[in-house]
């Protein structure tokens, strides 16, 4: 994979990548409130412009991605460049995945999908994920000023998002020591850079620090196997609709502390990254001084959908340090449910 990084990179690199790639008709896809950007980037695309497609949804529904592979069909697109979150991102992979076109992610959160072969669809209630090559984008051009428009409570959670890939990784079945030493430095980069982003959201220093640590975190994402936190969170995101990046930011602090016990290397690795005896306490207190929503309930789940997402997740088996019977995610949920701090 290639990557560019750095300031303004999405004015000409875009160009740059999809000409190195090969690309002579590159679809631009982004969100309805992303199109202003996509449409800049499609600019600058100048003869290899095959127009932009701006229905990207959260969590990718099936019918969002079979309408976007249409457009790239009739756009007679040979790639695609995808500009925005991990929806954006996440319909570029669908893309790929049903017509095998190269993608060019340009990513303006920190969610880190642009890092990893990973794609995800949402039927019926349902989010299904899988990993397939094909969906890998080719390029990554990372563009800190595309992340100042960002809204202080987003760019607070979609930070702690990627803080947790780093966190699974650490504690992963297949962690190793490099991607250990990755997931450390971006929580460090992370948890550095948040708070003065949440002081002065038009500070571009930190906002590169930011997607440095999110490139790191979106690396471990990539390369390990996720267990118990990202299972809980893409229920609540796939049955419940509840927002991602704030779904993560909540169940996180809690899911730390339970599987604490029996990961000791990462959390020793957390203490070090975020200057704390208690990582998952000051996981939650960042979520505090970061603005982010407390509780489930805030997010709109009822008390009623516990057992649904408890049931759900248990259903298919999944990768965990530490054994979690029914009770336990029951536990979990209800102290995220109830926006109480983990332990
Ligand atoms: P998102 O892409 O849904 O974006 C959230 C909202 O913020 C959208 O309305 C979007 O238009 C807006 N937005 C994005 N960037 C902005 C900016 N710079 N300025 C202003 N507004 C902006 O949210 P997300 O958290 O980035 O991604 C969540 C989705 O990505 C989920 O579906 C998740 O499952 C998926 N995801 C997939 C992977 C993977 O590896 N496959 C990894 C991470 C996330």
């Amino acid at each position: 994979m290639r990557v560019v990084f750095r300031a303004g990179a999405a004015r000409t690199a875009v160009a740059a990548e999809a000409e190195h790639l090969g690309l002579r008709r590159v679809l631009v896809l982004s969100g309805p409130r992303g199109a202003d950007t996509a449409r800049a980037v499609a600019d600058s695309l100048g003869a290899a412009n095959a127009g932009v497609h701006t229905e990207a949804a959260e969590h990718v529904p099936v019918p969002v991605a079979e309408a976007a592979a249409e457009a790239a069909l009739k756009a007679d697109a040979d790639g695609c460049a995808a500009v925005g979150g991990g929806s954006a991102i996440g319909l570029g992979k669908a893309v790929a995945l049903r017509l095998g076109l190269p993608l060019i992610a340009v990513p303006t959160t920190y969610a880190g999908s642009e890092m990893t072969p990973v794609w995800g669809l949402t039927e019926d209630g349902v989010k299904r994920t899988g990993r397939d090559p094909v969906v890998l984008p080719r390029s990554v051009v990372y563009d800190p000023e595309l992340t100042l428009s960002m809204p202080p409570a987003l760019s607070g959670t979609s930070g702690v998002n990627a803080i947790a890939h780093a966190v699974e990784a650490l504690y992963a079945p297949d962690a190793s020591p490099i991607v250990s030493l990755m997931a450390e430095e971006g929580t460090r980069a992370l948890a550095a850079a948040l708070p003065e982003i949440a002081a002065d959201p038009g500070g571009l220093d930190a906002r590169g620090r930011a997607l440095y640590g999110a490139w790191l975190c979106g690396a471990c994402l990539g390369a390990t196997t996720m267990s118990l936190h990202h299972k809980l969170c893409h229920v609540l995101g796939g049955t419940f609709g509840l927002p991602h990046a704030a779904t993560h930011t909540i169940v996180l602090p809690h899911v730390l502390a339970f599987n604490a016990p029996a990961a000791p290397d990462a959390v020793a690795a957390l203490r070090r990254a975020l200057g704390t005896d208690d990582p998952a306490l000051e996981l939650y207190r960042l979520g505090g001084r970061l603005g982010a929503p407390r509780s489930l309930a805030e997010l709109g789940l009822s008390a009623a959908g516990i057992d649904r997402a408890v049931e759900t997740a248990a259903a298919v088996p999944y990768a965990n340090p530490r054994d979690a019977g029914p009770d336990d995610l029951r536990a979990i949920l209800r102290a995220a449910f109830e926006g109480r701090p983990p332990g």
